[in-house]
């Protein structure tokens, strides 16, 4: 029989439902899939192997072959359509066939052969769910899980239906279970104080518009799912018009986030407050919240992509009036990446506008470590910003199977700073109910609440003052308290984990002087261009053009060649490449362009970094023909996605100019992002007000605030000696930064080491031993450097503490208090 004359009838084991699909259509599908997106960078090294280069069919016959099912299409696609039938959401079945595992995404473009569509679709009651997931419910649980159905609605789009047939950290995320029936939790996390109409604010700066209250599909672990917020009725063209006249008159109000439930999903109500907002002189930005890029990205793709190309207008309109449109959404598990979702998220950052990623935590789900390296690492490659790790996620009715106590999520911290490109690690977060706190630089636990032991006290950045502005009510709430420096505790739902994560309160400090020593930071500016190179080599040097900074990075000089490239190739741990040369980049940019068009064939590198202080210095060095170029070795496509960045440095807010604001627009709309390496100076940089200012006037421009660094960085080696930063500067730094900037201008904490970059207070402790300041490095034991370097030793001067890992003296440090984040 003839490719073209098979059919396949499927019928699904539980639901009955059926499908039918020509052989013929499966085959296209597959070499279509193979040709475009069958390399190692989606789909895994193993898999890689077996289809090897070359086009579509011939991948396909390979894949046939080592399958077992050589020149046999037929039976190949029997055995995965029988498969498929048999799979359910509970229980998928392994799409293995004769040892050969077939990626998520290649089973995916299977099944919207088999399940086409792009709907969503609310299941009412335990038959209809039975029957969209494939699933049979035991006739003892039918009564209780209705219940829950009833409780808590389920709604599912096609799209996360197909994936859940394959994945059970989907179906973890949206599937209906018994045990949300439990009592425990709260019915809402917040205090409730800051909402007003659509209208809720909770920071001094940023406002929430809440444009529509439901989602195309409901988590399971989200307040949403409850039918106080579910069934609010969303506002009126009205109300969002009031809304904005209050943005207009509220001068102190710089970024809105539009978000509900999907505004997406309330086409009058998403485009009116854009249109509006944009006339608001001092709104900076616009951020549009949406998890439809993840679970129903053909929201964005429907009616000829109006949503996308609605986005990229309204971004060069507001772009025109000198605002900035972002776009945030959550990913929780690698099995939820789709070629949508990616693509989505290029052609979005290609058009100039940010995205940004949120992550909740979820006990059981991504807890470990490795399944948020893959996932981020993914979403870098396509050129999105991570934001938070949200720990615990929050502790309402229904949920608890989802909790995971705070000590968990700090170790995953630790993970992730070992294996994931710098670049990409998120910031530690509890949105406790009076904000955010970042965990170990802007908040920490304090102790256990008396009187409640599900309930412990965070420390968090924000005053009673703070709040007078905009809430007046702040201080009727039994479940905040002020401490012993000033600031508010709140009360908090949650685990911790480890007792010794009660940290206690510190005590308020003197109030640093803000006057910059302005011939300090002219003679740092000159020392910082005179070589721009880190030279941070944690393992032997394999060459004098290259250092290994870090698991996931090496620095490249532009003179690098074979020797180099060989040594990248050779290590698909390796994904991101730093250009960094004694002279600027940019100088540089005949030979490093020839670099990146070879580094481009290696398919685990997914980023060139390009140092260029003289962006900051001296932007007029780029001129439109660079800015031309970096555009054209940006390539943020879904199949081998190599994107650019450019490093750079700023010390001070008064080095912002607007011919940075020009440049950063004109390498943003090439979908280039710039970010800054910060390294705190005492006497220039180091107060509160300085580091806020800085922080402000970045995000203003558009460069993402990357790192500052508290010790470590070259420029701070001789000057840090005489002039050395203290700790609690850092803490009041961070807690400026947090309670008067917005989210997405805070930075990371970081010291650099001659065995890497760590974490202020998060993934590593700092101790006073005899006078000398040690720092125990918590990602890293000896075993981490003999996988890049099998003739690792420990330097001299390092020892280890009781769990192999390394303890290294620091200077440049100073601790007037006695107060230690550890
Ligand atoms: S999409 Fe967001 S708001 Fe909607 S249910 Fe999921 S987590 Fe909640």
């Amino acid at each position: 029989m003839g490719i073209e004359e098979t059919v396949y009838h499927i019928e699904f084991v539980n639901s009955r439902e059926t499908s039918s699909v020509a052989l013929s259509e499966l085959v296209a599908g597959v070499t279509d899939f193979l040709a475009h997106f069958g390399g190692a960078y989606l789909l895994g090294k193993t898999f890689y192997n077996i289809v090897g280069d070359g086009d579509g069919n011939t991948k396909f016959k390979r894949l046939l072959q080592t399958a077992g099912y050589k020149n046999d299409a037929k039976g190949f696609f029997a055995e995965i359509t029988e498969k498929l039938a048999r799979s359910t959401s509970t229980n998928p079945v392994p799409m293995i066939v004769n040892n050969v595992v077939l990626p998520n995404l290649l089973v995916l473009s299977v099944l919207e052969k088999i399940i086409p569509g792009n709907r969503y679709i609310s299941a009412r009651n335990v038959s209809q769910y039975e029957k969209l997931a494939n699933e049979s419910i035991p006739e003892n649980e039918r009564d209780a899980l209705q219940k829950v159905m009833d409780t808590y609605p389920v709604r599912l789009s096609l799209h996360t239906l197909r994936q859940m047939r394959i994945s059970k950290n989907i179906t973890y995320q949206y599937a209906p279970f018994l045990e949300e029936l439990d009592t425990v939790g709260q019915t809402n996390t917040w205090i409730g104080q800051f909402h007003q109409g659509l209208l809720e604010q909770m920071y001094q700066n940023r406002v929430i518009f809440l444009l529509n209250m439901s989602c195309p599909v409901y988590c399971r672990f989200c307040f949403r799912k409850h039918k106080e917020s579910r069934n609010q009725t969303n506002p009126t063209q009205a109300d969002v018009k009031k809304a904005v006249k209050h943005i207009d008159q509220s001068p102190s109000v710089k970024e809105i986030v539009l978000t509900g439930g999907d505004p997406f999903l309330n086409k009058k109500n998403m485009m009116c407050p854009i249109d509006g907002l944009k006339e608001v002189p001092h709104v900076q930005t616009l951020r549009l919240a949406t998890r439809s890029i993840s679970y129903y990205p053909h929201l964005f793709y429907d009616n000829d992509a109006f949503w996308l190309n609605y986005l990229k207008i309204k971004n060069m309109e507001l772009q025109q009036a000198g605002k900035r449109l972002e776009v945030a959404t959550h990913f929780i598990h690698p099995d939820e990446i789709s070629l949508d979702s990616l693509a989505l998220i290029s052609e979005l950052v290609k058009n100039g506008i940010a995205v940004y990623v949120q992550t909740p935590f979820l006990e059981g789900c991504n807890d470990e470590g490795p399944e948020l390296t893959r996932l981020f690492s993914l979403l870098r490659g396509a050129g999105a910003e991570l934001h938070y790790i949200y720990i615990p996620c929050s502790p309402i009715h229904g949920n608890s199977v989802y909790w995971s106590p705070i000590s968990k999520g700090l170790e995953v911290s630790r993970y992730l700073r070992a294996h994931l490109s710098d670049r990409i690690i998120p910031r530690i977060c509890t949105a406790t109910p009076i904000g955010k706190i970042d965990w170990h630089s802007s908040g920490w636990a304090v102790e256990r609440d008396g009187a409640d032991e599900h309930f412990i006290w965070i420390r968090t950045p924000y005053t009673p003052e703070y709040f007078k502005a905009f809430a007046e009510r702040m201080d009727q709430f039994d479940n905040v308290r002020v401490n012993s420096e000033g600031t508010l505790d709140a009360r908090f739902m949650a685990q911790i984990g480890d007792e010794r994560l009660f940290i206690g309160s510190r005590k308020a400090g003197p109030t640093k002087t803000a006057v910059t020593d302005h011939e300090a930071l002219k003679d740092l500016q000159t020392i910082a261009l005179k070589d721009q190179r880190i030279g941070c080599a944690i393992v032997s040097k394999p060459s004098n053009k290259l250092s290994r900074a870090h698991e996931t990075r090496v620095e490249i000089e532009a003179t690098a060649g074979d020797e180099e490239l060989e040594y990248i190739r050779r290590d698909d741990r390796i994904t991101d490449v730093v250009f960094s040369s004694k002279q600027d980049a940019m100088e540089s940019l005949y030979q490093i362009e020839a670099l990146i068009r070879r580094i481009g064939n290696i398919h685990h590198v997914n980023a060139v970094r390009l140092r260029s202080l003289k962006f900051n210095y001296h932007p007029e060095i780029y001129t439109r023909g660079v800015i031309d170029l970096l555009g054209s070795l940006n390539r943020l496509t879904v199949a081998n996605p190599m994107r650019l960045e450019i490093e750079t440095q700023f010390l001070h807010s008064n080095e912002i100019r607007p011919a940075h604001e020009k440049l950063v627009r004109s390498l943003n709309n090439k979908g280039i992002t710039v970010y800054s390496n910060t390294p705190l100076l005492a006497t220039v940089n180091d107060t509160a007000d300085k580091i806020h200012s800085l922080a402000f006037g970045l995000r203003q421009i558009g460069i993402e605030f990357h790192q500052i660094y508290v010790a470590g960085w070259p420029l701070q080696e001789a000057w840090s000696a005489k002039h050395p930063v203290d700790l609690q500067d850092v803490i009041d730094i961070a807690t400026r930064v947090r309670r008067d900037g917005s989210g997405r201008e805070i930075p990371r904490y970081v010291v650099l080491t001659e065995l890497g970059d760590v974490d202020f207070g998060l993934t590593s402790k700092i101790l006073t031993d005899n006078g000398q300041m040690r720092l125990t490095l918590l990602p890293y034991t000896r075993d981490y450097y003999k996988s890049m370097d099998p003739e690792f030793e420990w330097p001299e001067r390092v020892t280890t503490d009781h769990d192999g890992h390394p303890v290294l003296p620091i200077s440049g440090l100073i601790n007037t208090a006695d107060f230690f984040m550890t």
